[in-house]
C-alpha cells in the first residue's frame, strides 16, 4: 500500500538509528516508524482499503517463518526488520508498506492522537507483560514520552494511585499537569513500594531504584531502553524472599488494534502529548528539539503545520 503521510513521529530510537548504533542500520535510509496518513494506492490483489482511508502503520516486519514467529512471538523474530529501521520509512511525503501493517482509523477517529498509535502500541504490549490489577498502586520511573503514556494508561485502566518519579524539575511540573499522577523527585521516592512498577528511563541507577521500589510479590516491567553494555546490581535474595517478578517488553506484539481503541477512548487525555510539529524541510530543527528533551512528542509533517 502507498500511504500519503500526514505525520510521522520522532522518537529516541530514531536518534540511535541516526547515530548508527542500532546494529540493523543500512544507509542510506529514510527513517520514520510512527506514521499515519491516507491510503493513495494499493498493490495488485490488495483488498479491504479504498483511496482516502485514514490508517496508522505498524512498522513491525516479522518474517513469519522463523521459530519465534511460528510461536507467535514475532517481536523476537530472528530476521527482525521494521519500516524506518531496516527499510525506508515515513519521514517522507509517501511511504510504501505491506497492507497487513495498516490499521484503519474509522471515520470520526480523533486524528489529533493518530501520531501516538505506534508508541501506544508499544505501551499496550508493555502493560500486557506487566498485567497489573486495578485498584492497586503503581510507580513509573521516568516522565519521558513513554513514562507519561504509561502513567496515563495505567490510570485509565483503573490501576493506581500512580506515582511518577522524574529527575528533571521542568518535566515534573509538566508531568503532574498531564497525568494527574503524584510526581516526585527520585530523592522523595526512597522507601516507596508498589506492586506494579514500570522502569521507563533506560538508566541503570533508575532500574536499581525501580527494583527496590517493587513491593513483595510485585512485578517490575523493564520498558526503558538501556545501552546494551549497561549493567545494574540485583539482590538475588530479594527476588527469592519477596517473590519478585521482572519482565521485559520489546516493541509491539499483537497490540496495535488495542492501541487504536485506546487512542479513541482516551483521546482527550492523550492529545496534549503531541507537543511539536515541524515540516519535513525543518527535520534538522525537529531533531535538535528531540535531543534537547524539551518536547514530549515531536512529529514531522509534509504539510504546513496548522
Ligand atoms: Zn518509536
Ligand atoms: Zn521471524
Amino acid at each position: 500500500m502507498v500511504v500519503a503521510v500526514r505525520s510521522c513521529g520522532i522518537c529516541g530510537t530514531d536518534l540511535h538509528l541516526l547515530a548508527g548504533d542500532l546494529g540493523t542500520d543500512r544507509f542510506p535510509l529514510v527513517p520514520g516508524h510512527e506514521p499515519w496518513g491516507e491510503v493513495v494506492a494499493a498493490g495488485a490483489g490488495v483488498t479491504g482499503y479504498r483511496a482516502g482511508d485514514l490508517v496508522a502503520v505498524d512498522p513491525s516486519l516479522h518474517c513469519g517463518a522463523c521459530d519465534p514467529c511460528r510461536r507467535g512471538q514475532g517481536n523476537m523474530c530472528e530476521r527482525w526488520a521494521a519500516v524506518g529501521a531496516t527499510r525506508d520509512g515515513a519521514w517522507a511525503e509517501f511511504t510504501a508498506v505491506p497492507a497487513a501493517n495498516l490499521h484503519l482509523l474509522e471515520p470520526g477517529f480523533p486524528v489529533e492522537v493518530a501520531p501516538l498509535a505506534e508508541p501506544v502500541a508499544c505501551a499496550e504490549r508493555g502493560l500486557r507483560r506487566l498485567d497489573p490489577r486495578p485498584d492497586q498502586p503503581a510507580t513509573v520511573y521516568g516522565a519521558g514520552t513513554m513514562g507519561l503514556l504509561m502513567a496515563i494508561l495505567l490510570d485509565a485502566r483503573g490501576v493506581g494511585p500512580v506515582t511518577l518519579v522524574e529527575v528533571n524539575p521542568a518535566r515534573r511540573a509538566l508531568a503532574a499537569r498531564l497525568t494527574g499522577a503524584d510526581v516526585r523527585a527520585p530523592e522523595d521516592a526512597a522507601g516507596l513500594r508498589a506492586p506494579w512498577v514500570v522502569e521507563a528511563t533506560g538508566n541503570p541507577a533508575a532500574f536499581e531504584q525501580a527494583l527496590a521500589g517493587v513491593a513483595r510479590a510485585g512485578t517490575l516491567l523493564v520498558f526503558g531502553v538501556a545501552s546494551p553494555e549497561a549493567t545494574a546490581a540485583v539482590s538475588p535474595y530479594r527476588l527469592y524472599a519477596d517473590e519478585l517478578t521482572v519482565v521485559g517488553s520489546m516493541a509491539i506484539l499483537h497490540s496495535f488494534p488495542a492501541a487504536v481503541d485506546t487512542l479513541r477512548r482516551h483521546a482527550a487525555r492523550l492529545a496534549p502529548l503531541v507537543t511539536d510539529r515541524f515540516r519535513l524541510d525543518d527535520a534538522r530543527d525537529a531533531l535538535a528539539l528531540v535531543r534537547s528533551g524539551e518536547t514530549i512528542k515531536t512529529v514531522l509533517t509534509p504539510e504546513e503545520p496548522s
